[in-house]
């Protein structure tokens, strides 16, 4: 029997900005926002990119919407490489990969109706059939996403802003996507909003089969909605395994620090917290090695000249760090 292949599979994907100066206006630096990553998404599956603001975890996002040019790499859809896809075949890729963004609050035309705004795509993609149809698609969605429908007729100051990124969801669902790209979709919402929406995305991929790529900071609100977890690090993934593994075993130092800072729910539990020193460096000239050597509280001479892998230290569970080839795992605080 042949394995069906991943809804999307992302290989060796680089992302490099030229910044250019000079009299001649020649490139003098890149910035290596992405710098080789590579994972897959099942259908029905979220995977949750996460790490520090600056990490090129968006940039990912963007590349896979084909916002700009990779430069190496390849991105298959459905087994389609769409990364070199012309004009006409894009189109019709973009109606499978939508986006939900993070600012609810400028991600929405303010001058348009809410029924303009998620009737645009279904418009554009040719997929309602006179104006009664496109009526009763676009009330479907808003059920969809639990807003009432006599909210079609009013313009997007007038709800919160969850209830603008409900907005957000239904116009991503409106062409029939099978992969929503959510870039931050819930960090500027409050708790239990943020909460409500996370809700609604579960319910959502349950009932229609969706595939999330869920880009988020905070490892806490991935917690409750994801089945894996990438964690990256200056352009790079230093960490990928299945949820339950990834909080409970955590194997690289930056993961180990960022769930450190996530609260646990019982207050009797104790979680050493470890805190990094410094910032995370600029991805202009990133540090030798191991990228994260500057900050790790276990850095040894090797980490500063020669890179890790990300290798296998589970079942289906990658990280990049000497440290997993040390016999017995001694240095490492969990293992004391
Ligand atoms: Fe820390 Fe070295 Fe592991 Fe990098 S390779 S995370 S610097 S111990």
């Amino acid at each position: 029997m042949i394995a069906e292949r991943p809804l999307l599979e992302v290989n060796g994907l680089k992302k490099h900005f030229p910044i250019r100066g000079g009299w001649l206006g020649g490139i003098t630096a890149n910035v290596y926002a992405v710098d080789g990553v590579t994972f897959d998404i099942n259908r029905g599956e979220t995977l949750s990119l996460v790490g520090e603001s600056g990490c090129g975890k968006s940039t990912v996002g963007k590349a896979i919407l084909r916002l700009f040019k990779l430069t190496d790499g390849e991105v298959y859809l459905a087994g389609e490489r769409i990364d070199t896809m012309r004009a006409g075949r894009l189109r019709m890729m973009r109606k499978r990969v939508q986006v939900v963004f993070q600012d609810p609050f400028s991600s929405l035309n303010p001058r348009m109706r809410v029924r303009d705004i998620v009737a645009e795509p279904l418009i554009n993609f040719g997929m309602a059939h006179g104006r009664k149809d496109l009526n009763d698609k676009v009330a479907a969605l808003m059920e969809k996403v639990r807003l009432p429908r006599d909210a079609i007729d009013r313009f997007p100051h007038e709800f919160s802003g969850g209830q603008r990124q409900r907005i957000g969801i239904a116009r991503a669902l409106a062409p029939g996507a099978d992969l929503i790209v959510c870039d931050e979709a819930v960090s500027a919402l409050d708790v239990s909003v943020k909460a409500q929406i996370v809700n609604l995305l579960a319910d959502l991929q349950d009932e229609l089969g969706l595939a999330l790529l869920f880009i988020s900071h905070d490892l806490a609100t991935v917690e409750h909605l994801t089945h894996r977890v990438a964690v990256m690090y200056l352009g790079k993934i230093v960490e990928l395994a299945d949820r339950r593994t990834l909080f409970a075993t955590p194997h690289h130092p930056y993961t180990r620090a960022l769930l450190s800072a996530v609260p646990v729910p019982d207050p009797t539990a104790k979680r050493q917290r470890i805190i990094l020193k410094g910032d995370v460096p600029s991805p202009i000239d990133p540090p030798s090695g191991c990228r994260f050597h500057t900050r790790c509280p276990f850095v040894f001479d090797r980490c500063r000249t020669e890179e890790p892998a990300l290798r296998p230290v589970g079942d289906k569970h990658l990280s990049a760090c000497h440290l997993d080839e040390v016999p017995g795992d001694k240095l490492l605080p969990h293992a004391a």
